[in-house]
């Protein structure tokens, strides 16, 4: 089968003929239907040292994937049968640490990660363990079941701001800040405003129901706003989302940036008193019942995000046009 592989210690990809999986005990096999591209999946492209940390050659990347079942592996007692659509969580949890037992599967101690720490779905087939497997509500349009994952981190972010009636400003614009936009508007914000530098990005923040949006926070918002989600992993604009928050705001950081950040501590966050929240992944499963609700009942129209298909064998141009900015989420087809 056709596969996206990282091959060697460097930046790129190969695609390559290798054969297809087999389930192992308590996995599904899926015929993946659809894959979408990631900005954990540039860095793992370019070779950060995030990737060089988490990677070891060769594997299959791509960790959004929606397909159907070909076959289940187990003997345990499952809700799972040949031809449900399922898609994947990407944190792969052991179900027996501290963090697992206190019911923080999603930051498990000894996570492994989908397409990242294992072979992932940027194939034809591929292997999903069943504890990891969220069989879809069939109301969902397919092209929106590969996108719940970075949605649900969406959704994760936005529910730790507690966001109803508040001033909420969203750093960043890439397909997760987009979901962030407009989860924050379904959850019921006063306003959302979004700061991009692109401006194709910014246009489709005010498609997926942004107020307002601006290259760079206008010096009228500093100090403004009830909540910033910083969704850039820019490490150059923390200082920005920092200046944006008011007095006893709260922030909520989820990108990650590719290098280390110099910030006030003293100016920025204490003497602000601010609520400080991160957010690595999706609460299982409470993030993802969230967001399929979201989605069933079409109070987020992920349609509006994903701006480009590409046939899998057509991985270099789809990441190039990932890379170029001027994309929402891609969506890959074996
Ligand atoms: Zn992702
Ligand atoms: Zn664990």
């Amino acid at each position: 089968m056709l596969a996206v592989v990282k091959d060697k210690q460097a930046p790129g990809v190969t695609l390559k003929d290798v054969s297809q999986p087999r389930p192992a005990r308590d996995e599904v096999l899926v015929k993946v239907k659809a894959a979408s591209i990631c900005g954990t999946d540039i860095g793992i492209y370019d070779w950060t040292p995030w990737a060089e940390g988490h990677i070891t050659p060769p594997t299959i990347i791509g960790h959004e994937v929606v397909g159907e079942i070909i076959e289940v592996n187990s003997d345990e007692k499952h809700e799972f049968k040949k031809g449900d659509i399922v898609s994947s969580e990407t944190h792969i949890f052991c179900n027996h640490c501290y963090q697992c037992r206190i019911n923080n599967r999603h930051v498990c101690e000894n996570m492994e990660l989908f397409g990242i720490g294992r072979d992932g779905g940027f194939a034809e087939y591929a292997t999903i363990p069943l504890r990891t497997t969220w069989k879809n509500d069939p109301s969902i349009p397919l092209k929106a079941m590969s996108a719940q994952e970075p949605l649900g981190n969406a959704v994760h972010v936005v529910t730790k701001a507690n966001v109803p009636g508040k001033t909420v400003c969203v750093f960043g614009l890439g397909p997760t800040g987009l979901c962030a936009v407009a989860a924050a508007k379904a959850y019921g914000a006063k306003k959302v405003i979004g700061i991009n530098r692109g401006e194709y990005r910014r246009d489709l923040g005010l498609n997926m129901g942004a107020d307002e949006v601006y290259e760079k926070l206008p010096a009228s918002l500093v100090g403004k706003c009830d909540a910033v989600l910083e969704m850039s992993g820019n490490a150059d604009v923390l200082a920005q989302a920092l200046e944006a928050v008011r007095i006893a705001g709260t922030m909520v950081f989820f990108g990650i940036p590719k290098k280390e950040a110099n910030i006030d501590v003293g100016r920025y966050m204490i003497n602000k008193e601010l609520h400080i929240e991160s957010v690595f992944g999706r609460r299982l499963w409470e993030t993802w019942y969230q967001v399929s609700d979201l989605l069933a009942t079409k109070k987020i129209d992920l349609a509006q995000i994903v701006t480009h298909e590409f046939p899998l064998s057509e991985f270099e141009e789809a990441m190039a046009v990932m890379k170029s900015g001027k994309s929402g989420k891609i969506l890959l087809t074996p």
